[in-house]
This record gives C-alpha cells, sequence and structure tokens, in this order.
C-alpha cells in the first residue's frame, strides 16, 4: 500500500510559497481572530504562526475575550476589510456558544475571505466557480494532485458534509470531474455507496469508525479524521492519549491501493493549504490553484 505522505505534500508546495512570497512587493498579511481561549485553538493557532514565519509572511493574532460583544469583534473586523496591507481574515473555530458563527463571518469581505467560509464564497463554490476554497478541501486536492491520482471520471464518495470539511471536498472533487456521492450521518446505504467507489475521502470525526467492510479491493482512501483517544503507545506518554483518523487503518490497509496517514496524512498539508490561499490574495489572484 502506498502512503500518501502529507508532509512530502507540504514540503514540496511550501518551497514552492517561499518563492512566490519573495516575489511579492508586499508582505503577505493575514488577521486572525480568536475569541476566548479555546486550548486546541491555541495550538492550531501558533502551528498557524510558525508556518506563517516560515514562508515570511506574517500573522496578526487579534485575541478577544471570551465575553466580548458581536459588534466589537464586527467593528474590528469591518477595520481589517478596509486595510489594504491586510490580505485575509480568519476567524479561529470554535466560538463561544453566545456568537452567532455564521453573522460572523459574514462580516468578512468576500474578497478576503481565506477561509473560504462566507456565504457569498460558499455559493460561488457550489456554482462551480470558487474563489477561496476551505484549507481542508484544498489540502486534500493538493494530496491527490501532488500523488498523481487521477479524479475526472471515477466514482468517489465524500463521508461527511459540514461546511468546513465535506461539502466543500465533495464540491472541489466534482469540479475536478469526479463522479461524486455526498453521504451522512442519515445515509441509509453508505456501505453500499462507497463499496463501489474508486476514491473515498473520510470527515466524520469518529475515531476508527469506518472499517473493511466499507471498501473494495484497490481504494484510495483519504481519511481527513483527527481524534484524541485514550492509549498512547508508551507508558510514558503523557497523557495516554494518541490522534487516529476516522478509518480503522490496520484492518483497511491490507485491502487499500494507497491511504493518508493519521497523522500525517491531511493535517500537514491543511495550514499549508490556508497560506496558499493567503498569498493567492496576495497576488490579486482570488483562488490560487499552483
Ligand atoms: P462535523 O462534526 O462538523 O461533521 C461531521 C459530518 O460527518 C456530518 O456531516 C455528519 O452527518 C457526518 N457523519 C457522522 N457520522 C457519519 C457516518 N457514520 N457516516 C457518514 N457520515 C457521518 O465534523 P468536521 O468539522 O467536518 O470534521 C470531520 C473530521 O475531520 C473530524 O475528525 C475533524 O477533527 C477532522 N478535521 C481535520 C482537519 C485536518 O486538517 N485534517 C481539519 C478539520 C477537521
Amino acid at each position: 500500500m502506498l502512503i500518501l505522505d502529507g508532509k512530502k505534500v507540504r514540503d514540496f508546495h511550501t518551497g514552492r510559497l517561499v518563492e512566490r512570497v519573495r516575489a511579492l512587493s508586499s508582505q503577505p498579511t493575514l488577521a486572525l481572530f480568536q475569541i476566548g481561549d479555546n486550548r486546541e485553538s491555541s495550538i492550531y493557532i501558533s502551528q498557524k504562526k510558525k508556518f506563517a514565519e516560515s514562508i515570511g509572511a506574517r500573522v496578526i493574532h487579534r485575541h478577544f475575550v471570551a465575553d466580548a460583544s458581536l459588534d466589537e469583534v464586527s467593528r474590528a473586523i469591518e477595520a481589517d476589510n478596509v486595510d489594504p496591507g491586510i490580505h485575509g481574515i480568519i476567524i479561529q473555530l470554535p466560538l463561544p456558544r453566545h456568537f452567532d458563527k455564521d453573522a460572523l463571518i459574514d462580516v468578512i469581505d468576500p474578497l478576503k475571505d481565506v477561509d473560504g467560509l462566507t456565504t457569498e464564497s460558499q455559493r460561488l463554490l457550489a456554482e462551480g466557480n470558487p474563489r477561496f476554497v476551505p484549507a481542508t478541501a484544498k489540502a486534500v486536492m493538493f494530496i491527490l494532485d501532488f500523488y498523481q491520482i487521477p479524479v475526472a471520471g471515477r466514482r468517489v464518495a465524500v463521508l461527511g458534509r459540514s461546511k468546513l470539511v465535506g461539502l466543500p471536498t465533495s464540491r472541489m472533487l466534482a469540479i475536478a470531474g469526479g463522479e461524486v456521492t455526498v453521504c451522512h450521518s442519515q445515509t441509509p446505504n453508505t456501505r453500499e455507496v462507497t463499496r463501489a467507489c474508486d476514491i473515498v475521502v473520510v470527515a466524520i470525526g469518529r475515531p476508527e469508525l469506518i472499517g473493511a467492510d466499507y471498501f473494495k479491493e484497490g481504494v484510495i482512501i483519504v481519511d481527513v479524521g483527527i481524534n484524541s483517544v485514550e492509549g498512547g503507545k508508551f507508558e510514558t506518554d503523557l497523557p495516554k492519549r494518541r490522534l487516529v483518523g476516522d478509518v480503522d487503518h490496520a484492518a483497511v490497509a491490507p485491502m487499500a491501493l494507497a491511504m493518508t496517514p493519521v497523522p500525517g496524512g491531511v493535517g500537514p498539508v491543511t495550514v499549508l493549504s490556508l497560506f496558499d490561499t493567503l498569498v493567492g490574495s496576495a497576488e490579486g489572484l482570488g483562488h490560487h490553484f499552483s
């Protein structure tokens, strides 16, 4: 089985990104809004800052307390909307409960919506004419492209239909010419669908739920899931937790032609993808696929 190594894909594109940043007259700059102190969000934010630094881009971290008002945060986003030195604006999710997530996201100027989550970005993607695409969906496409796995004319299943992952991924695969079927928690015959597919993308957030009975021999699997479960490999692991995907990798490996590992698959490519989009925005290209 071929391991679809996300780190290789990331490193390949990072080299190209550095060149593109060098060629720009202004430094690509991302305004990142954090509200509250969600621990996982803080980890993701520091990964983004570190990656930005490695390619010569900049992240302006706008951190608000958890009980900040929608008005206060909206005003700060509006100021960044009109600042020509800012090329992208993102809101780190999840937000504290009292925030209307969709309302806040739609305050972002669609021309700076590098996470691709505003109503306008989602509409453009649904119409098959994307400007900015959510990073995870872009990461899936980067991996398939790097490993020269053709999508056009092939039967593809996407498990999960969230705005952030499943839905945009299914749209990108359809735009690439795949014959795409989306399955979700209410789909009665998911196994029947996936067993007929050449490529299966799984993004459901259920640790190792998807076993060998979902696939045919020779399937290509992209496991987007990142789940933290109990049971580190070593006694000394503190705390005893490890990351697993949505697919039962040990059970599925013998039948798959190729598969992304977890960790080390889609994850590393996702941060790269966000900055690929940011640099595209700084270049004035909007949706950019290098
Ligand atoms: P979500 O909870 O918003 O959506 C889950 C989707 O899966 C829903 O559409 C639901 O209907 C569907 N679903 C649930 N059980 C199912 C089943 N048994 N069969 C088919 N569909 C089912 O989650 P999300 O934000 O889309 O994230 C999905 C997974 O991807 C999570 O594990 C998350 O941690 C991971 N993720 C990874 C990255 C990355 O960079 N690799 C980025 C974002 C999310």
